[in-house]
Parts: C-alpha cells; structure tokens; sequence
C-alpha cells in the first residue's frame, strides 16, 4: 500500500489549506459541505472561484472544469454574457409573486425547443420540478403507482426514489417504506423487464419516468429501441411518459428526447436553463398542466416563494440563446473526441473497464466487474479503490471530475484545452497503473 499512497499523499500535501478550512467547515456543516457528493475522501477541495474552464482551490491550485456542477455551467464559470444578464435585473428586484415577462420569454424559448410542450411551469430545482411531474401524473390519470428504472435520478426525495441504487453507484440502504408502496422499479434498457413490471401494476400505473441517459447511474444512453418501448407501453396502459431531461437537455437542441425520437408526456428541466442559477421547470401540453391552473375544477395548488425568480430566468435565456445548434454541436464534438481518447488510453493502459456516454456526457468506469454498463446496474462494479485514485489522480493532474468518473464537457473549453485535458486524464489513468501495478497482478 506504500505506492498507493503515492496518489493520496501527492493530494494532501497540494491541498492543505483546503484540508484546514474543511476541517473548520465541518463544525457547523455536515461534511462540511451542502450535498452528499461533495465530500470524498481524504477531504474535498475547497473551491474558491471559478472563471470559464477553471476552477481554483484554496491552495491555489488551478482545474480545468469537467464537471461545470453537475452539467448545469454549460458555458463555464461565470460566462460574461451570463454574469451580465443576472446582474441586469439584481437592481430592479429579483422576485416578485406576480407574472413577468422574463418567465413568458423563458418558456417561450423552452416551448420551441421541446416538441409537444404548451406550457410551462417552474421550480427552484430538477428535484421540484421532478416532484411536481409525479403530483400532475397523478392528478390526470388518478391513478397512484409510478415505475421508474433502477440508477434512475430524479432528484433527492422519496417519491422517486434516489436511493433505489441511484443516488451514487451504490445502493443505500435507507430507502423509506412508504416509498415501495407507490413506485416499481425496472432495469434500464430492458424492455421485458420494463414491461413485466409495468403489466404487472396495469391500471394503477400513472406513470413512467426516464431519463434518456441515465446520469447519476453512470452516463448510460438509452437505447432507440427500449424509448420506444416505453412511449408504446404508456399508451397501451393509459400511463404518462415522463422524460427527465435535466442533464440531457443539453444534448440536442430538442433535448435527448429528439435524439431518440420520441416523445415524451411531460418534460422535467432544470440545471442549464437556469444560467447557473437555481431552477426547475415542469413542460408540456395544456391538457396535463391545466391541473396547476387555478380556474381548473381540478385545481392542484402549486406554489413556491422563488419560482420563476428573475435572476434565474434572465441567465437563463442568455444561456439558451448562447446554445444554439452549432453550439451544441461543437459542445456534443468535444465531449465524444475526449471520451475516444480516455477509451484509448483506458485500453492501452492495461485497466478493466470502459467509457459510456453520449455528446458532451461521458463516465469513465474501472473495475474488473464493469462489463460493458447497459442498465447502468453495472456502474455498481466499479472498483471503488481504483475510481477513488483515479478522482485523486485527476485532481493532482489539474482536472475537476466527479468522483464516479463522470465528466461533462462546457462551450468554453477551447480545442487546445482538450486536448491538455486528453493528456492529463491519460496521465492520471497512467499514474493508477503504476501505483497499483503490484496489487493487480
Ligand atoms: N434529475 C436529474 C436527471 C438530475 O441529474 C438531477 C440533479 N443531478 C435532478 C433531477 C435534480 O435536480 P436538482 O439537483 O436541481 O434538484
């Protein structure tokens, strides 16, 4: 073990001063931090500013940002034009609860994009929004039981579940009763599976919901074929389709579901088209939504102190109109030409394991276990020594991943800056078959 902790050490003598301030943090907040996926071991880095592809840590180390929070800073930190149009509307108030423009023109740009979408309605997070398709699905079809698919995230709440597996790569093992009781679970990309669990709860199904690449589950694409599966097997049931494109909507100008081809019921949003600010949006047709509308005979009280809060909005816009198609394109290019070369320098560098993903989403997986991860069950083979080195590895080499393995291209990412991303994620790959050379022979 002397030559792992080569790795480890290489990280805690860069990162003192996070160590130190971590340590303070934790006194007054969980792990120090605000989300379970902050905290990995030996301590996190302490982030202190982020400027288009970097980000800088409190020692004043400097990364290239491959994680651009989870997706949602498709344009990098602190985008001038982005900053701009926040700052533009701070000094004549950021939220009112009374309609505005900034929410018409936002929803205008979403209906554009997502086929089939009338209307649109916002949260302050995927996770609201995601828990507002589940209430309008069971509010329309009056029916009560949701089948969702194993590693499946929809946000941090029972109802859907995140601990079925999906929270991280490991199932945890405190997963509410209650929560059993309403929803089923199928495996991703197994259509008989999918429709043995749906047939079996028959006209209680209100709804199935999917991401169209399981992120959090390990960036696994749907397949065409089980999508179609699942559109055909909502119609057959009378059950609503609901497609969680938090991640994915930056896939395609039409979101995953256009890649895909097929069309979805109700259209969860969130991440990237809040600008960097916080947002959730719930999209559709009339006919669904029109439970939220207060003149409905059905009307579900819908409410939320910051929905739609002006700031998130005006960012928002800015980085919509700031992805277009060409940009997408350009983002989708980068994303696949640095997922090949890490497949490469996977291969050649004598590891078990494999690369997934689609356009600017890739997850790196490593472990004797892996398989080629269709369901995404497999994410759970992940050797969990080697990802934690490899994460530590990549962080001594200049690049801010997450500790899964998960990586996410930004618009701001020059083709230079690939490519000394493309050296150095080989490089940390290289620098974890050195040190466990002896181990895994
Ligand atoms: N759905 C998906 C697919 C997500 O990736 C996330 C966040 N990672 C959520 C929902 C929840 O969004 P939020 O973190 O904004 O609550």
């Amino acid at each position: 073990m002397t030559e792992v902790a080569g790795i480890r050490r290489r990280y805690v003598e860069r990162t003192g001063r996070s160590l130190e301030l971590w340590r303070g943090f934790s006194d007054v907040l969980v792990d120090g931090s605000t989300r379970s996926l902050a905290y990995y071991a030996p301590h996190p880095v302490v982030i202190v500013s982020g400027r288009g592809a970097h980000v800088t840590d409190a020692d004043d180390n400097s990364y290239f940002d491959l994680l651009n929070n989870y997706t949602a800073l498709v344009h990098g930190n602190a985008h001038p034009a982005l900053t701009e149009a926040a700052a533009s509307v701070m000094g004549s108030g950021t939220v009112f609860p009374a309609p505005h423009v900034l929410q018409a023109r936002h929803a205008g740009m979403i209906r554009e994009r997502i086929e089939g979408t009338e209307v649109v309605r916002y949260t302050n997070s995927g996770t609201e929004a995601a828990m507002l398709a589940v209430r309008v699905a069971r509010a329309a079809t009056g029916r009560d039981i949701i089948a969702k698919a194993r590693y499946g995230y929809h946000g941090s709440f029972d109802g859907l579940a995140p601990n079925f597996g999906g929270g991280s790569v490991r199932a945890d093992p405190g997963v509410p009763r209650v929560t059993a009781e309403a929803l089923r679970v199928f495996e991703f990309n197994d259509s008989a599976d999918m429709e043995r669990i749906c047939c079996e709860v028959g006209s209680d199904l209100a709804a199935i919901v999917l991401e169209p690449v399981l992120g959090s589950g390990g960036a696994v694409p749907a397949t065409g074929e089980f999508m179609a599966d699942a559109r055909r097997l909502s119609d057959e049931l009378g059950a609503l389709l609901i497609l969680d494109e938090v991640q994915t909507f930056r896939l395609d100008h039409g979101g995953m579901q256009a890649v895909l081809g097929v069309r979805s019921d109700l259209t969860v949003l969130g991440k990237l088209i809040g600008g960097g600010f916080p947002i959730g949006a719930l999209a559709g047709p009339r006919h669904l939504l029109e439970v939220l509308s207060v003149g409905s005979p059905r009307h579900m009280k819908h409410a939320g102190t910051f929905n739609g809060n002006l700031v998130s909005m005006a960012a928002g816009i800015r980085a919509m109109e700031l992805l277009g198609p060409d940009a997408i394109s350009r983002l989708n290019s980068g994303g696949e030409a640095l997922a090949s070369s890490t497949r490469s320098a996977l291969a050649s560098s004598g590891l078990p394991g494999t690369v997934t993903g689609y356009g600017s989403m890739f997850n790196v997986h490593i472990g004797a276990e892996v398989g080629t991860v269709r369901t995404g069950s497999e994410t759970t083979a992940q050797d969990q020594a080697l990802m934690e080195l490899f994460h530590l590895a990549l962080l001594n080499e200049g690049v801010f991943a997450a500790p899964r393995g998960f990586f996410n291209t930004s618009t701001v990412l020059s083709d230079e800056d690939l490519e000394t991303v493309a050296g150095a994620l080989k490089q940390a790959l290289a620098s974890v078959v050195e040190e466990t050379a002896g181990e895994r022979r």
